[in-house]
């Protein structure tokens, strides 16, 4: 079979907390890399969905390595800020990637818009696009989405981005609280990787 023969896949993203959320999700008989072992620097990511700049990554990064690539474009919807920041959540935390300064700027919009954010469930949600470029003729997709809610405050210390301020619907722990195996059991991403496997497992 097909994916027998796989042996690489390159996890076509420079964020460690994704990679390893990735490397976590995918069987472990696959040697894993990342653009770093390549010296490849993230394209630009100029589409206006998740599929489209996940499949501008993949393919990028597929093209350069000559490889079997996955590559994962996701973000962080909130529905009083018009579904903000989106495909921006990464640009959010600006050119050195601090998810801090990331946090801050929702917080300081769900005051501008509501002062009374606070007192209200602050309904938002993660979704993932994964694309696996170069191994069928067509690039094969798939789209994970969890619901959730915007914590009053930062809670937790694991995972990265958004983490500390989102719990997932019928649970009261954010995902920073989350063991990695925690929140790989529900995650965008998990939900997006278990669709793919039939060409993965
Ligand atoms: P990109 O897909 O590399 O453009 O960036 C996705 C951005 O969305 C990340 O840098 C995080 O800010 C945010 N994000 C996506 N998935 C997660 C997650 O599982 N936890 C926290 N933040 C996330």
């Amino acid at each position: 079979m097909l994916k027998k023969k796989i042996k690489e896949i390159v996890v076509g993203s420079n964020n460690e907390g994704k990679i390893k959320e990735i490397k976590d999700l995918l069987p472990k008989y696959y040697i894993i890399t990342s653009p770093k072992d390549y010296g490849l620097k993230s394209p630009k990511e100029n589409g206006h969905t998740f599929l489209k700049n996940s499949l501008i990554k993949a393919k990028h990064f597929s093209k350069k390595t000559k490889k079997i690539c996955i590559a994962d474009d996701s973000g962080l919807e909130i529905d009083l800020l018009n579904n903000q920041p989106g495909i921006y959540s990464a640009r959010w935390g600006g050119k050195r990637g601090d998810f801090n300064l990331a946090i801050s700027k929702v917080y300081q919009k769900l005051s501008k818009v509501d002062k009374n954010w606070k007192s209200k469930k602050i309904k938002a949600r993660f979704i993932c696009a994964l694309t696996i470029y170069g191994l069928k003729k067509k690039p094969i997709q798939s789209l994970g989405i969890i619901s959730g809610r915007i914590s009053k405050k930062k809670v937790g210390n694991k995972g990265f981005g958004y983490d500390p301020i989102f719990i997932p619907e019928n649970h009261t722990k954010t995902f920073a609280e989350m063991k990695l195996e925690e929140k790989n059991k529900i995650s965008h991403r998990q939900i997006a990787t278990n669709k793919l496997r039939s060409f993965l497992f």
